[in-house]
């Protein structure tokens, strides 16, 4: 493009305001460097000492600034609540937008009429395809047909909640039960389990970290004998045997803890959890390796009270109808906290195969000797049915949630990087697949046969090494890639795009200075934060400072580009306003090193709120945005990441305009997935774009009433972006979650450029893929940007027959440009169990994962299907896998008894979450905007954060003694359990509540809100007091606790009992009927329990 570069330089654009003094943001003082983990890559020099490596410093950061907000002249419409109800104002109306932008001082447009004949485009937006996956869905929901059964009338309310009148239940005492933290050394029992047994590991492969690895468990004995194997040479973990973890199995299904346990007629008594005398030990074994399976007699456990629904014929229940006691049905809590006691006193193991973590909600160390931690991989299975057939029959997705750059606790070693040198990652010759631990070396050493597809491959000169007596290679635990689970490789040239080593990638801020953005008092706030900021860009390893370069471009319904190069005495701003054909004005200056343009950069960020403090332009523009940050990428050859900051619907007259087409008119009909939908194939050609660049899209949404976040976040989605909403922006209220995002989201570590491969052994294959990514093909998911909180849940089906000896394979190759601009493979092993008796797949199973699965999937049908038809496919589907289990792995028992697997026993109430979740079953307070949001971030979702998300932590604040510090133990979501002479806080990750009881001592409001009565609180104050006692310090302290635990700044809301508020909050006590009609858990047991007996009818 031939430009006129003579740029008018631009000269100061007013002066400093006197309210500008005093908002330094001073909140950096003395924060060294990155607060990412991965600054601890190593060579790996060999067993011992690699292992033992220093945590990364600085992972905590100083608190946000408490600066003084500027002042802001925006009386927004809008309220503060977690919803922001848009405000119908003069807003998007507002002043007259004509306003020629020459009015402001210095201001002078770069002519489009210069240069928009210069070029004539052809229209490069094209409408695209839908997504891949939909034909997949439709299909799927058109197969599952259900009768439209609903749920039976509820009780009313109160009717049902009355104190236990189960006998059985010893749950009454669950408030009162063990605080977290106390595990006791050596109380976890080892229980007999599949895994530890030895004829569980195939034979024919020499697997290092397997052969030989355990002695026979002893049978009926008190004790596992340790695992001494795959110990690495002189390592020690310290402390007790390690093997321990190993065989605390996953949730035996005979056991049920205390608080569930209310058999009716009850079979043969489970075996306590904490003894492994017992005779029932046998009974545990994997079926396929232990002694013939007896009959599952105590399996599962009936529950009675649901059978009072529907006329069964069965033995004489129990209790009344309608009397089914809320303690007497799975609890939420009681599963969490007994595998907190159970598993999370000792590191967690990975060398055997099979083996179900600990659950995402209890704190375990992770040992990496030969599969994936399950930081980076969780499964819903890890025993997968040997046919196609019996997967079907259970009806069990069968799929992993892969988080490749998970962030690691200090105390785990990230992984080591290998370099196979000029050679590259060795690999197998057929199938691809990168060299691991499950490869089985033959010959002598000469040759390895590859685990996935057993072709026989050489092994080059230069890796050959002998084999020891059991056909392991001798350095196998010098070698990450023979020994550990996780690893990466350095990549060589032809890793790289056009067989060119990449350069290190940039960030461009992209800021909406319209009427909104200038109005609330954003970029002012948002300038004064990057001055301070742009000193935390990632960095890797010891790295002096960040080899990520930046720049900047500030938008309303025209682009204004700036030159900050470091030879500048002041910034220089270039105007682009033809934007239906969007270019990048400058290339020299435009992208810049932090430190080398320091000066220019602060006066630019000085200047810009100066600049646009008069904007009377309300119109932006947002796909000319992208496209100029793609440009400017693709011009200085590299991946990077556009941060956008965006307040309203792009209505300006350029590609990728919108209108509002919100219409709540539409739910609940056929044509309420358009809401869902981009309203304009546009962004997606354009996501596709950024894709081939290596353009990741981070959105910073501002809105004031709606934006179309489901076009919106079509681009941030398909680059591996993220999206935040901060809906009716005010500073005072606001700065501090948006800041504290920002900050997060600039600093965090970001793999470039990335695809990623996920490769099975022979049997099974990777048909289906969730998350925020591209694909252009079946089989990669490619990438522009992935960080550390992204997740990517896959999907696997037979394609042939799977062999219980030999187990299923996985392999993650993650390929990405680090932040340093350096090519690298991350690899990520698991090795999973199969089965031929469908009892060994549900005792494996893991609910969290498959919740998270479930959600993914129904979120996604919403795009193609009626709201009601995705709920339907989840009742029917939930069902279908509980009355299958019913059928083939319980007892015979009455079909009044409803019987759940012991691993699954959570499963109906957490799918009740997702069916009354907001995208499918939304309250009239929800916008459209924030189902889309809400759809827009489960994609992405871990397996703690889906778990949260659906089914709030409610943890009671004046129950334990004040002096205890630990975390209280939390109470079920229900408003039956909140005590009004009590005070509580909820958190799903996304929202934080503090409710006061209407009786709450008065001491307790005065040492925590500083006032002298209830009624005197205010109610949705969003700070805590900051009062010298140990109340408020413990509460305080809590909330600091809480958030740090979670990817996205929690605002908090102090909702007091009976107040108007109270409504939101109930909304997230999700065991209560919701007032959008969800139905109870109570409920929707019963639900699930008629739907279970019509399956087996
Ligand atoms: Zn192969």
């Amino acid at each position: 493009m031939n430009l006129n570069q003579s740029a008018p330089p631009v000269p100061p654009f007013g002066q400093p305001q006197p309210a500008y003094l005093g908002h330094h943001q001073s909140s950096y003082g003395g924060q060294p460097g990155s607060t990412t983990a991965p600054t601890s890559y190593g060579a790996y020099n060999g067993p011992v000492p690699g292992y033992q490596q220093t945590p990364p410093p600085g992972v905590s950061r100083a608190p946000p600034s408490s600066g003084a907000p500027p002042a802001s002249t925006a009386q927004g419409p809008c309220g503060q609540t977690a919803y922001g109800q848009f405000g119908q104002g003069d807003v998007q109306n507002g002043p007259s937008s004509t306003v020629q932008m020459q009015r402001l001082p210095g201001y002078q447009p770069f002519g489009s009429a210069i240069l928009a004949p210069v070029v004539s485009q052809p229209a490069v937006l094209q409408p695209y395809g839908p997504p891949p996956t939909s034909a997949q869905v439709t299909a799927q929901l058109a197969g599952m047909q259900i009768s439209g059964a609903v749920a039976p009338a509820s009780p009313p309310s109160g009717l049902g909640y009355g104190p236990p009148t189960s006998l059985a239940s010893a749950s009454g005492s669950f408030p009162n039960s063990g605080l977290y933290g106390s595990y006791p050394q050596g109380q976890a029992p080892p229980l007999g389990q599949p895994q530890g047994h030895p004829g569980a590991q195939p034979p024919q492969r020499s697997v290092p970290l397997q052969a030989s690895s355990f002695t026979p468990p002893a049978s009926g004995g008190p004790r596992m004998p340790s695992m001494t194997g795959p110990l690495l040479p002189g390592q020690s973990f310290g402390g007790p045997p390690v093997s321990q973890p190993n065989h605390v199995s996953s949730p035996a299904p005979q056991v049920l803890p205390a608080g569930t346990q209310m058999t009716g007629p009850p079979g043969p008594p489970p075996p306590p959890m904490h003894s492994s005398q017992q005779p029932g030990y046998q009974l545990q074994q994997n079926g396929s390796y232990g002694p013939t399976r007896g009959p599952q007699s105590n399996y599962g456990s009936p529950y009675p009270g649901a059978a009072a629904f529907g006329s069964q014929p069965g033995p004489p229940q129990p209790l009344p109808p309608k009397r089914l006691d809320p303690d007497a049905i799975p609890s939420p809590i009681q599963v969490i906290e007994d595998d907190r006691n159970n598993r999370g006193s000792e590191p967690f193991v990975t060398g055997v195969r099979g083996q179900v973590p600990p659950l995402v909600t209890t704190d375990f160390l992770v040992k990496d000797q030969g599969n994936a931690s399950p930081r980076y991989i969780r499964c819903t299975s890890y025993n997968i049915p040997c046919t196609s057939d019996m997967a079907k029959q259970a009806q069990v997705p069968l799929a992993a949630v892969i988080k490749p750059l998970a962030r690691l606790p200090p105390e785990e070693a990230s992984p080591y990087v290998v370099d196979h040198g000029e050679s590259g990652p060795l690999r197998c010759n057929r199938c691809k697949a990168y060299m691991c631990p499950f490869m089985q070396f033959v010959e002598g050493g000469r040759r390895f046969q590859c685990c996935f597809c057993s072709c026989i491959n050489d092994v080059p000169p230069q890796y050959f090494q002998h084999l020891d007596h059991t056909g392991k290679r001798v350095d196998a635990y010098d070698r990450p890639e023979l020994s550990l689970g996780s690893y990466e490789f350095l990549a060589t040239v032809d890793y790289c795009k056009n067989n060119k080593f990449p350069s290190p990638p940039a960030f461009i801020f992209m800021i909406d200075v319209s009427y909104n953005a200038i109005r609330s008092g954003l970029v002012r706030l948002l300038c004064e934060e990057l001055k301070s900021l742009l000193d935390f860009l990632p960095r890797e390893g010891g790295a002096e400072e960040s080899a990520v370069r930046v720049g900047f471009v500030t938008y309303n319904k025209v682009l204004h580009f700036y030159n900050v190069k470091s030879s500048l005495a002041q910034p220089q701003m270039m105007v682009v306003s033809d934007v239906g054909d969007m270019f990048v004005p400058l290339l020299d200056g435009f992208l810049v090193n932090v430190n080398e343009s320091q000066a220019v950069i602060t006066s630019l960020l000085d200047q810009i709120p100066e600049m646009f403090a008069d904007t009377r332009e309300t119109e932006t523009v947002f796909a000319p945005v992208i496209q100029a940050g793609m440009e400017a990428l693709k011009a200085a050859e590299c991946a990077g990441k556009l941060f956008l900051f965006h307040t309203s619907l792009p209505i300006a007259e350029a590609p990728g305009k919108l209108k509002n087409r919100d219409d709540r008119k539409l739910i609940n009909t056929d044509k309420e997935k358009t809401l869902f939908q981009p309203q304009t194939g546009a962004y997606q050609t354009l996501a596709k774009e950024c894709v081939a660049q290596g353009c990741c899209v981070d959105l910073f949404l501002f809105p004031n009433q709606y934006v179309d976040v489901a076009t919106l976040s079509v681009v941030p989605q398909l680059t591996g972006g993220s999206v935040y909403k901060y809906a009716c922006f005010q500073v005072e209220n606001d700065q501090e979650r948006f800041l504290s995002d920002l900050r997060r989201d600039v600093q965090k570590v970001v793999g470039f450029d990335a695809v990623m491969r996920v490769r099975t052994s022979t049997g099974i294959r990777a048909v289906d893929f969730f998350g925020a990514f591209y694909m252009s093909n079946t089989t990669d998911v490619e990438l522009a940007g992935l960080d550390g909180d992204k997740t990517v849940t896959v999907e696997f089906r037979h394609d042939d027959r799977l062999n219980e000896e030999s187990g299923a394979l996985l392999q993650c190759a993650l390929l990405y440009t680090s932040c340093a601009g350096q090519r690298r493979l991350r690899i990520h092993n698991l090795a999973l169990n199969c089965c031929t008796q469908l009892a060994d797949l549900y005792r494996n199973c893991e609910t969290d994962t498959l919740i998270n699965y479930m959600a993914k999937f129904a979120y996604r049908g919403v795009l193609n299907s009626p709201v009601k038809t995705v709920r339907d496919t989840l009742i029917t589907q939930c069902a279908q896998i509980l009355a299958c289990y019913r059928k083939n792995c319980a007892s015979p028992s009455s079909a009044g008894q409803l019987i759940l697997p012991e691993c699954m026993k959570l499963l109906p109430v957490y799918l009740n979450c997702v069916l009354k979740s907001d995208v499918l079953q939304p309250g009239a307070e929800v916008t459209t905007d924030d189902r889309a949001y809400v759809r827009q971030l489960v994609t992405s979702m871990d397996v703690a954060e889906t778990n949260v998300f659906f089914y709030p932590r409610l943890l009671p604040l004046t129950k334990s003694p004040i002096e205890n510090t630990t975390e209280p133990p939390a109470v079920r979501a229900s408003e039956e359990r909140l005590s009004n002479g009590d005070i509580y806080l909820l958190e799903n990750g996304l929202n934080l509540f503090l409710w006061v009881g209407a009786s709450v001592q008065q001491g307790v409001v005065q040492s925590l809100f500083g006032v002298s009565s209830f009624s005197q609180i205010t109610s949705g104050l969003s700070v805590l007091p900051v009062l010298d006692n140990l109340l408020s310090k413990k509460v305080r302290g809590l909330i600091d606790s809480l958030r740090a635990q979670r990817s996205r700044y929690m605002k908090l809301i102090v909702v007091k009992q009976e107040d108007k508020l109270e409504t939101l909050f109930k909304h997230f006590l999700v065991e209560d009927k919701s007032l959008s009609g969800g139905a109870s858990y109570v409920d929707f047991l019963c639900h699930m329990h008629k739907e279970i007996r019509q399956l087996l009818s």
